[in-house]
């Protein structure tokens, strides 16, 4: 399953939207901040915003509790796959 990268993000306090530049995809799996015009630093993390007073580590930990769950499932998929 291909996901779409998305191309930007809409910032969380004002909701203005900013491209994602190269340098964004090359730090794709860590968290950056990126000052929007309105003020606000938004913490980037694998295409998603989140406002400024986040937890990163707690945001980070879901990420990865998510993606062991899509491993799991597509382990799952799999299995149902070879055996039917
Ligand atoms: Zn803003």
């Amino acid at each position: 399953m291909k996901e779409e990268l998305p191309k930007g993000y809409d910032c969380p306090a004002c909701g203005r939207f900013h491209r994602f530049s190269p340098w964004v995809y090359a730090h794709w799996d860590i968290a950056i901040t990126h000052s929007c015009n309105c003020g606000v630093e938004a913490t980037i993390l694998m295409g998603r915003a989140y406002p400024p007073d986040s937890d990163i580590e707690e945001i980070q930990e879901e990420e990865e509790q998510r993606k062991q769950a899509e491993q799991l499932v597509n382990a799952m998929t799999e299995g149902i796959e070879e055996t039917s």
